[in-house]
């Protein structure tokens, strides 16, 4: 999601590398589950956490559709999100714990870190206003994120990343030319590719994606 502040206004004013070190650490968030309630639709769902949560709760991606996530548009894209219940998010068990811990979403095991993106690639950057919890340690990056083969998953974040781009700026030239109906199109395009139908968890995610994000490619290029 594109955001309107400066780094200057939210961050510590550093950015990191995936092994630095970083005061994110909040003791395993122990009595503390503030960031998952009251989040609105901002937790949006990327393609490797939806492998991850289809794969997790044995559900596809449409399933999941008809009660843990929704749709939403963002930055011209539809793309899914939690869908937060009255409020709180539907994994939030009633110990107040993240049901789905290792599944749980990018956004939550980044969180409070960012990424900011600069020169084709980024940079992890921690958000001071977001989680207030007092005495906070610190955590080398790749640790925090807790996800394996960094090198791997920092392409697919990159190509990801820099896929959504591209496709802002053909939607955007789609509504000037006054072509909504392509702009629609393209947009249902995106999430039959990328996002409907299961992932083998038993096969390789990347190339997955990598070959998904090919065959839409081709796809594109003859509409
Ligand atoms: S607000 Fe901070 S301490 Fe609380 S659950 Fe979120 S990351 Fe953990
Ligand atoms: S998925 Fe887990 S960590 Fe993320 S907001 Fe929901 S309960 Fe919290």
């Amino acid at each position: 999601m594109i955001r309107k502040c400066s780094l200057e206004e939210i961050s510590d004013g550093r950015l990191y590398d995936t092994n630095d070190m970083v005061k994110a650490y909040c003791n395993e968030c122990k009595g503390c589950h503030a960031c998952c309630e009251g989040m609105g639709n901002s937790i949006i769902l990327d393609p490797i956490d939806v492998m991850r949560l289809t794969s997790h709760l044995g559900k596809s991606f449409e399933e999941l559709l008809t009660d843990e996530i929704e749709l939403n548009v963002v930055d011209g894209l539809v793309l899914p999100n939690i869908k937060m219940k009255k409020n709180v998010c539907p994994f939030l068990n009633a110990e107040g714990r993240c049901s789905i811990h290792e599944a749980r979403p990018g956004f939550c095991r980044l969180f409070p870190l960012g990424r900011y993106y600069e020169n084709g690639g980024f940079q992890y950057f921690l958000q001071i206003h977001e989680c207030k919890r007092a005495g906070k340690t610190k955590v080398k990056v790749s640790k925090w994120i807790d996800t394996p083969d960094i090198p791997r998953y920092t392409k697919y974040i990159n190509d990801w990343h820099n896929f959504q781009k591209e496709m802002q700026e053909l939607l955007k030239k789609k509504l000037l030319e006054e072509k909504e109906e392509e702009a629609r199109n393209l947009t249902i395009l995106v999430l039959n590719v990328l996002f409907m139908g299961i992932y083998d968890d038993k096969t390789d995610f990347y190339q997955q994606f990598d070959s998904r994000l090919a065959k839409l490619r081709e796809l594109i290029a003859v509409k």
